[in-house]
């Protein structure tokens, strides 16, 4: 079993705050100590069902959040950034599960901790009337590979968006969010218990989801401000709808998505 496992900080176990997910400081070196426990106890799953080739990719800020050292045999680190997939460099048709460990929700989520989508010039993200968050984003690029997305670890209300987007997929909620930059949290040994089991559990399922289909319309990104949307419709492939809404087409969802992040990073331009 070959896998593909996305990994962000804002969902890990005992992470809270702004001061968590930073590049420096003390609360972020905790941070990455939670990370990578929290990383291990899924890999422990995963190696327990039998996987023998697992591509981690660090999928938070500029990746590298996560030290190599000591990771098991069949596992590869995806580190540093810019890649072309960006959090999700490293998946292809050759694996066959995605997994998605320390996600947080969507931007505008209530009483989700640090809910954002990519960066904090997103307002949406919408294909048809879906909105997603960097969970659907994933999920539909798995997809599109035939490659279904499996499991998914985080708060609740990053639970509640995987289960609503791909029915069946198995989840661990390693705390509950209460307001943005607050939650409750379970114990860190019991999550990595937690998170060990029920990886196994999704990986040595019978029926496992199926790889989540686009339906072919555009994704519509709507900015929080003006002058980021000014700045990314000058991407090939986008229509401006209006002051902070932009379509980006393709003729498959891996073309939408690279228009997507070409959009996220000409937006990261302005202050
Ligand atoms: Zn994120």
């Amino acid at each position: 079993m070959k896998l593909f496992i996305a990994i962000d900080l804002e969902g890990i176990s005992g992470v809270v705050t702004e001061a968590d997910t930073a590049r420096e400081g003390a609360a972020a070196e905790r941070a990455r100590v939670h990370m990578r426990a929290d990383l291990d106890a899924v890999l422990e799953g995963c190696a327990a069902a039998g996987a023998r080739d697992v591509v981690i990719c660090d999928a938070h800020d500029d990746g590298r959040n996560l030290d190599p050292s000591d990771l098991p045999g069949f596992a590869t680190l995806v580190s540093g950034s810019p890649t072309p997939l960006s959090m999700l460099q490293g998946l292809g048709p050759d694996r066959d599960g995605a997994l998605f460990v320390g996600y947080h929700a969507m931007a505008g989520t209530q009483a989700a901790v640090l809910e954002h989508t990519w960066n904090y010039k997103v307002y949406a993200a919408r294909v048809g009337e879906l909105e997603i968050g960097e969970f659907g984003v994933g999920a539909l690029l798995a997809g599109e590979s035939g490659v279904p997305a499996l499991y998914l670890s985080g708060d609740d209300k990053a639970a509640a968006e995987a289960r609503a987007l791909v029915p069946g997929i198995a989840t661990t909620v390693v705390k509950t969010g209460v307001r943005r930059e607050a939650a409750a949290l379970r114990v860190p040994g019991e999550t990595h218990e937690l998170l060990r089991a029920d990886v196994e559990a999704a990986l040595r399922a019978q029926d496992k989801p199926a790889p989540l289909a686009w339906n072919g319309e555009p994704l519509r990104l709507t900015f929080t401000r003006v002058q980021f949307c000014d700045l990314a419709e000058t991407c090939p492939g986008t229509t401006r709808l209006d002051g902070r809404t932009l379509e980006i087409a393709g003729e498959t969802f891996t073309e939408v998505y690279r228009g997507f992040l070409a959009c996220l990073r000409l937006s990261e331009s302005a202050g």
